[in-house]
C-alpha cells in the first residue's frame, strides 16, 4: 500500500456538529470542547460559521466563540462562510482560514444557500475579492457540498464536479474539499472523483469531508489515502449533519479516524487518549450518546 506519512485533520464538531444539535449549546460549552481539541493536539479547527443566525440559530454566538478560542502557535482556526455578508464578519474575527461553500447540485445549493449555482459562483468571486483585499493573510479553502452524492439528485456526473472545480480554480481557489454530505458515496466513486480532478486540475489540493450515514466513511478515507489525499474533515464524537436535508448523519468521528490512521502508521499529531477524554466532555455537554465507535469500544 502506498500511503501518506501524515495527514491534516480538521475537526469540524464546533460547526458541523453544533449546528445540528437540536438545541443551541452555551458558548462556554463550545469553548470547553474547542479547548479540549487543542489539548489533544488538533491543529486545524473549524470553530463556527458566519451564517445568518436566523438560518442556523445554534451558531448565533459565532463572534463570541471566535473572540475566546485559545490561541496557540501551530493551531489554525477556520470558519465556514456561506456568503459575502459572512466574509465581512470573518474579516474582523481574527480567523486564520475561511472555508467557502457551494453545492454541486442545483437543488442542494438552493436548499443550502438559496441561490442557483451560477449565482453562488458570482457571489464567491466577490467574496474572494473582498477577502483578498481586506484580509490578505486569511487562507481560503472551498467545500463542494453534495459533490460525492446529493440527497435530492443522487450521484452527479463526474463532469459536473470537474466543471465546478474548474470554475473554483478560475477564481484562484485551489484547496477544495469534496463533501459526501449525506454519507452516500462508495470508495470506488471517491477514487474516480479524486483521480479525475487530479488529472484535469493538478494544481488543486484536495480534501475530503465525509459523513457516515451508511457506515462507509472509513472505507472512503482509505480510498482517498490510496490516491494521496492528505486532508480530511472529521468531527469529535461523530456528530453533525446537514440542517437542510432530512436523514443526514454525522461526520466521520475524529476518534475513529485517528484510531485507524495511527494503526496504519500515519501521523496526525493528535493524542488519541486525550481525545477520548474530550469525547466524554462533549457527551456531557450535548447530553446524549455519540456515534463514535472508538469511544464506545
Ligand atoms: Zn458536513
Amino acid at each position: 500500500m502506498m500511503l501518506p506519512a501524515s495527514v491534516l485533520i480538521t475537526d469540524v464538531v464546533a460547526r458541523d456538529g453544533f449546528q445540528d444539535e437540536p438545541r443551541a449549546l452555551s458558548t462556554d460549552g463550545k469553548l470547553r470542547v474547542i479547548e479540549g481539541l487543542v489539548r489533544a493536539g488538533v491543529r486545524s479547527i473549524e470553530a463556527t460559521s458566519f451564517v445568518h443566525p436566523r438560518v442556523v440559530p445554534q451558531l448565533a454566538d459565532a463572534e463570541h466563540v471566535m473572540a475566546r478560542v485559545p490561541r496557540r502557535a501551530g493551531v489554525a482556526y477556520s470558519i465556514l462562510v456561506p456568503n459575502r455578508k459572512g466574509a465581512e464578519r470573518a474579516r474582523a474575527s481574527g480567523v486564520d482560514e475561511v472555508r467557502l461553500v457551494i453545492s454541486a447540485s442545483e437543488s442542494h445549493n438552493r436548499a443550502n444557500l438559496n441561490r442557483t449555482v451560477r449565482e453562488s459562483l458570482d457571489e464567491l468571486a466577490q467574496t474572494v475579492g473582498d477577502l483578498r483585499s481586506l484580509a490578505p493573510h486569511v487562507t481560503i479553502s472551498t467545500g463542494i457540498a453534495a459533490a460525492l452524492g446529493c440527497a435530492f439528485e443522487g450521484f452527479l456526473p463526474i463532469d459536473r464536479i470537474l466543471w465546478l472545480a474548474g470554475e473554483l480554480v478560475g477564481l484562484g481557489l485551489h484547496t477544495i474539499y469534496l463533501a459526501d454530505t449525506n454519507g452516500m458515496v462508495s470508495p470506488r466513486q471517491v477514487r474516480d472523483a479524486v483521480t479525475a480532478i487530479r488529472a484535469r486540475l493538478p494544481e488543486v489540493t484536495l480534501g475530503l469531508h465525509l459523513h457516515d450515514a451508511r457506515g462507509m466513511a472509513q472505507a472512503n478515507v482509505l480510498a482517498g489515502l490510496l490516491e494521496g489525499v492528505t486532508q480530511f474533515d472529521a468531527s469529535l464524537g461523530g456528530i453533525g449533519g446537514c440542517p437542510f436535508t432530512a436523514g443526514a448523519a454525522g461526520n466521520i468521528a475524529t476518534e475513529d479516524l485517528v484510531h485507524m490512521l495511527h494503526l496504519m502508521g500515519i501521523e496526525t499529531g493528535i493524542d488519541l487518549d486525550i481525545l477520548l477524554q474530550e469525547t466524554k466532555t462533549l457527551r456531557g455537554i450535548v447530553g446524549h450518546d455519540l456515534p463514535s465507535r472508538t469511544a464506545r469500544a
